[in-house]
């Protein structure tokens, strides 16, 4: 405990939050612009895509692995060999609180990075609808899921509290992609899971 407490003074922000580590670091800036997705069928990825995300310091937010984290996390989504509508930090090999989600709410349905986000609340209607993940390849399932949510998140410019009521797909989509910083997968949700080999 007394390592802990003298760690956070010694980096912490004022929330008490952990700087990004060197190894994080490493894994930010030695990674190609197609970052490896880590999958549940490998022992030590597992426990990862399990563990609970942290916070990004601000600090963390106006640097430059941040800036190169958001953009190979975009990269990795949105290449033919993933072909995702969301990804999180854990997939990528980091227990940070970040998401990448496609915004079908927008016009031009364009991806954006969310940091720090969490969901403030859900309401509404629980329709199940199929789902798949980037960490389970190889499967699909029904998943009930809330169709409004309020999100929040910071904006790493200006480093304000967003937060945004999100309704539809895109509402899945980010209740998908948050489970992951809490170090749930679909598969613990779905009411059915069949193999989907395409
Ligand atoms: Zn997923």
């Amino acid at each position: 405990m007394v390592i802990v407490f003298w760690a956070l003074a010694a980096c912490g922000s004022r929330s008490g939050q952990l700087g990004l580590t060197p190894a994080e670091k490493a894994l930010i800036n030695g990674s190609d612009s197609l970052m490896r997705v880590l999958t549940i069928y490998d022992r030590e990825d597992s426990l990862l895509l399990r563990d609970i995300s942290v916070d990004f310091t601000d600090k963390d937010l106006r640097s430059d692995e941040f800036k190169a984290l958001a953009a190979k996390m975009l990269y990795t989504v949105q290449d033919p060999s993933q072909d995702g509508v969301g990804i999180a930090g854990p997939q990528v090999g980091l227990n940070r609180r970040v998401v990448a989600v496609q915004r079908y709410d927008l016009p031009g349905e364009p991806f954006g990075v969310f940091p720090n986000v969490r969901l403030d609340s859900l309401w509404g209607e629980i329709t199940p609808g199929p789902e798949g993940c980037l960490s389970v390849p190889g499967w699909a399932g029904m998943v009930p899921r809330y169709s409004n949510i309020i999100v929040s998140y910071k904006d790493p410019l200006t480093l304000d509290t967003i937060r945004e009521r999100i309704e539809g797909f895109t509402a899945v989509i980010f209740q998908h992609e948050i489970d992951h910083l809490d170090g749930v997968l679909y598969i613990d949700r779905a009411d059915s899971l069949w193999v989907d080999v395409r």
